[in-house]
């Protein structure tokens, strides 16, 4: 059975000190496996359990990490002593080969966009909108906008204006972490990863996430896990083929690592009839 696993990284497989979420005073804590540098200092983080399930993933099961993440801040991320060989990033912008985006995809995906809002209209417009509490404001693989800003200061109901004036444009909005990001509602996760499983001719489709812009590669997969936290668990999303994490944070990263790696083992794991293909 060819397996593919398209599995989001930020608050599903990695965490930042901020996102850990740990309830165990510090004395019972996991111990736990730098997987990104940024500048020199230590900044994502899995379980050591979780790190030993994703290098048995990615030996039992193709295994593609799927970012919104442009591919700089993607090479930073170390997942696996040997990279996989496939990555997805910009949120279905770039699908990197051997660390290479493939020109092809990208040029097909940016002529699938022709009928959006402009780029510099969205960026326009956040920058006509912003307040103190954006603390920059960038753009990313020229696709797409995204705000850093601080949570505790956000204003109620900008984001929802924001969603709103986006939506009219063919665009949407999530907000993860510290960032707001705009794109256009074309630019999927799930249709790469679908590219992916056709070009690497697997059968079944797995796939992880927490955020709205998961929601769509968790719907064309066969089946998948979100965490207890995140943006879907916000808005109390479910899927009956889509499975809900225990625990939070750094913990419930090590159930999804667990969780992809025994589907992926089991050989008596079939998929819903027709499978991702049907999707
Ligand atoms: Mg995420």
């Amino acid at each position: 059975m060819s397996v593919l696993v398209c599995s989001d990284l930020d608050r599903t497989l990695i965490y930042s000190a901020a996102a850990l979420g740990l309830t165990v005073p510090d004395a019972a804590a996991p111990r736990l496996l730098c997987v990104e540098l940024y500048q020199g200092r230590p900044l994502s983080y899995l379980t050591e359990p979780a790190a030993a399930d994703v290098a048995a993933l990615a030996a039992a099961a193709t295994l593609v990490p799927v970012t919104t993440r442009t591919p700089e801040q993607y090479a930073r991320v170390h997942l696996t002593a040997k990279p996989p060989e496939y990555a997805i990033c910009a949120n279905g912008g770039h699908i990197l080969r051997d660390g290479a985006p493939d020109p092809d995809w990208s040029a097909a995906v940016r002529s699938g966009l022709a009928g959006s809002a402009e780029l510099a209209e969205v960026h326009a417009y956040l920058t006509g909108v912003r307040g103190e509490f954006v603390t920059s404001l960038r753009q990313a693989a020229g696709l797409f906008s995204y705000a850093v800003v601080d949570r505790a200061a956000l204003p109620a109901g900008w984001v929802e204006e924001l969603t709103g004036w986006c939506a009219e444009r063919g665009w949407r909005t999530s907000l993860q972490g510290r960032k707001v990001y705009c794109l256009p509602r074309s630019l999927t996760k799930a249709a790469a990863a679908a590219e992916v499983a056709r070009r690497t001719g697997a059968r079944v489709m797995l796939a992880a996430g927490d955020s709205l812009l998961d929601q769509d590669l968790l719907m064309v997969a066969d089946a998948g896990i979100r965490p207890a936290h995140g943006e879907l668990a916000d808005t109390g999303w479910q899927a009956p083929q889509v499975s809900v994490t225990a625990g939070s944070g750094v913990a419930a990263g090590e159930e999804i690592a667990r969780w992809l790696l025994d589907r992926a083992l089991d050989p008596g794991f079939a998929p819903a009839a027709g499978g991702w293909r049907a999707r």
